[in-house]
């Protein structure tokens, strides 16, 4: 049988990571052990309390059922609490928060309940490249806004064409931003309100690492600005927080009509959490914080000796202030594949390139802090050797 892919499956790249997982098992098969700096996904256990609560919970019987759509009430209650605890806005647990089988899953959907074919989303570039990919199968347009050094990875919003601005439906920011570890401010979100409001635009913020911050940073939430409600939404994660990446469970908060459009959509597609899950995700809201602390005093040190030891080296990185990820300039002029295949080939470093998370990335290449300290050294290292071979 002649099976054809839909253009819209034809449309997408094929996953970066799966790609680069690819290169990497053949560098390993030809007996390299690879330091992986690739791909950001926490290295650090999931707090024990959290694994008990599961394992207590898992054992019941009714957690074995379909779980609601909406998810459990306790959840979205102490999610409310959470929020308003962290960043002082109220939100109705009925209305402004729904359960996600984590944020990419949201992210992913969203498009589908409020793009038309054709019409345009506004997506950062360099960005996660699951905005592009869900705007893409929902039948949207992308337009790229680009993350440049010379704006602190900011988006330039009047350098959006007007009638680009006056078609655009949608659009997706993500600050602490993955891949540039860039920040932004409260001030920056007001002119992204001023800008969606003038434009009648659905603005999707992805807070994913809103709680992975260092030097007494506390990262603002979008929501904090008045009136963002009105317009949008934030898209949040226990995944890089809790050290959750496998367990699945995020959540997105803010304007309850775009919240009930993607309830509908996933009320379509999905059946909800596993309810245990939902209960050990309230044990991490509820429960302590400390082990956060220790994760974040971790990644702190390894990014202090990682952007430290590349300095000498004669690689100046700006340390960032949130994020586990380091994104650096590209050394002698390689374009940041070729430096990535360089780097994995002859240093046995393994890390993500730039452009692999849209065009405006190909000056940088991206490596992530969770792999322990002693290893991020001898990764300095072997680049050294590297850097000295030309
Ligand atoms: C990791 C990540 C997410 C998604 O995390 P989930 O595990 O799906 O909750 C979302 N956005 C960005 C930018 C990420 O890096």
């Amino acid at each position: 049988m002649n099976i054809e892919f839909s253009d819209k499956l034809k449309k997408l790249p094929p996953y970066l990571f799966a790609k680069l997982d690819e290169m990497k098992r053949e560098v390993r098969g030809k007996g390299v052990d690879i330091i992986d700096l690739g791909v950001g996904d926490p290295d650090i256990a999931t707090p024990e309390h959290i694994v008990s609560s599961l394992q207590k919970f898992s054992t019941r019987h009714e957690n074995h059922r379909y779980a609601s759509y909406k998810g459990l009430l306790e959840l979205r209650i102490s999610l409310a609490a959470w929020y308003k605890k962290r960043f002082g806005v109220e939100l109705d647990p009925e209305l402004e928060i729904l359960p996600l089988i984590g944020s990419k899953e949201g992210i992913g959907h969203i498009p589908l309940a409020v793009i038309n074919e054709g019409d345009i989303a506004l997506i950062p570039d360099p960005g996660y490249p699951v905005y592009r990919a869900g705007i893409t199968l929902a039948g949207g347009k992308c337009f790229s806004m680009p993350l440049l050094p010379g704006n602190n990875f900011l988006p330039d919003l009047s350098s959006i064409p007007e009638t680009i601005a006056k078609k655009a439906k949608m659009m997706f920011l993500n600050y602490p931003n993955n891949p540039t570890s860039a920040i932004a401010d409260r001030t920056f979100f007001s002119e992204v309100r001023n800008f969606a409001e003038r434009h009648n635009i659905i603005v999707c913020h992805d807070a994913a690492y809103s709680e992975i911050c260092y030097d007494g940073y506390i990262a603002p939430s979008f929501l904090e600005v008045d009136g963002a409600k009105e317009i949008g939404v934030e898209f949040h994660s226990l995944s890089k927080t809790y050290n959750m990446t496998g367990w699945r469970i995020g959540f997105i908060v803010g304007n309850s009509k775009i919240i009930s459009g993607l309830g509908k959509v996933k009320t379509n597609l999905d059946s909800g959490i596993f309810q245990a899950i939902q209960w050990a995700g309230i044990e991490a809201l509820n429960g302590s914080q400390e082990e956060i602390k220790r994760t974040l005093k971790i990644y702190q040190e390894r990014r202090d000796t990682f952007v430290n030891g590349l300095k000498r080296i004669g690689w100046d990185i700006p340390k960032p202030k949130a994020t586990f990820y380091i994104w650096a300039p590209v050394l002698l002029g390689y374009s940041s594949m070729r430096l990535v295949l360089s780097l994995l080939e002859r240093a046995g470093v393994a890390t993500t390139p730039g452009v692999g998370f849209g065009e405006n990335g190909d000056g940088f290449i991206r490596m992530s802090l969770t792999i322990d300290k002693k290893k991020l050294e001898e990764a300095v290292e072997r680049i050294a050797v590297w850097k000295r071979s030309g």
